[in-house]
């Protein structure tokens, strides 16, 4: 496995390896197994694998968790190694911003995608996954790059990105992978640590699935709002604190007023000081 800690030595391994398909899965790192879900994913479909491990401080705000996100590299290396990765891209922020994160030119995604839902309460953070996003891609040039449909929001806008800036890489996506008890893996599950979190934390798993059953068991299309009221009634937790819960068309990522087929639901909130977030294609 080839460790690549800059972007020269990333253009130099890029034109060293064979004209074999290259698929990219960027992450921050803390690897779980919905990381590697991406890679084996990436490995099916080309035949060189490539992973970035990468704190983007453009994507964290002023009052976010930059400082304490889990950097655990050796333990990532090593899933890297027995997933039969062919090179990690594990940068320093000064190698990936000489100038300065804040001296950056940037990719500005369209308002109408990056102020909802996520964007409202992390204003810029989009703009730090498209610029990051884009560099990567630029710096490794991979013929597909795999992303999770956890980060709803996020995929839509690379895929919006890749459209508008007419990039050649194809854009994968897998499956959100959940713990045994349905919480969506997240390197931020660590953060819960009180007795209490983890029961607060599945308030969101619960909320969408139980919007799912709701909406089968009446089995025609319901007034988002109101199916919305009472499923919180019965799932909220004293532990946890709503953001938002929304639904969209899952082509367009314009908000719907009606749940029905097809529709994707999208949740945030709050479990103490760590923000999670959770989505089901209904
Ligand atoms: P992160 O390291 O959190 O930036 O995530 C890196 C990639 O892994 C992103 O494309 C995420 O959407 C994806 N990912 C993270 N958690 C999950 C999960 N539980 N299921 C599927 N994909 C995930």
């Amino acid at each position: 496995m080839h460790l690549l800690d800059t972007p020269d030595a990333c253009r130099r391994w890029c034109a060293t390896r064979a004209s074999a398909p290259l698929a990219l899965v960027p992450t921050m790192g803390a690897l779980h197994a919905g990381h590697e879900a991406l890679i084996q994913m990436a490995g099916e479909q080309a035949d060189i694998v490539a992973v970035s491990i990468f704190v983007n401080p453009m994507q964290f705000g002023p009052r976010e968790d930059l400082t304490r996100y889990p950097r655990p590299k050796e333990a990532d290396l090593a899933r890297c190694q027995a997933l039969g990765v062919h090179a990690v891209f594990a940068p320093d922020p000064k190698a990936m911003y000489p100038q300065g994160v804040a001296a950056c030119t940037r990719v500005t995604p369209p308002e109408s995608l990056a102020n909802r839902l996520c964007g409202r309460s992390r204003p810029g953070h989009f703009t730090g996954v498209a610029t990051v996003v884009l560099k990567l891609l630029m710096l490794l040039m991979p013929d597909i790059a795999v992303f999770g449909e956890k980060d709803a929001q996020q995929l839509a806008i690379i895929r919006r990105m890749a459209g508008d800036l007419n990039l050649a890489t194809r854009i994968l996506t897998h499956p959100v992978v959940r713990e045994p008890d349905g919480l969506a893996m997240s390197s931020r599950n660590q953060y819960l640590t009180r007795p209490d979190d983890r029961t607060a934390a599945l308030s969101l798993s619960r909320t969408l699935f139980s919007l799912a059953r709701a909406l089968a068991e009446r089995g025609a299309p319901q007034p988002a709002s109101v199916l919305f009221a009472e499923v919180l009634a019965q799932t909220g937790d004293p532990g946890f604190t709503l953001e938002y819960l929304e639904a969209v068309d899952d082509d367009t990522f314009e908000p719907v007023e009606t749940l029905g087929p097809g529709v994707r639901l999208l949740m945030a909130g709050q479990v103490g000081p760590v923000r999670l977030i959770d989505t089901l294609r209904l």
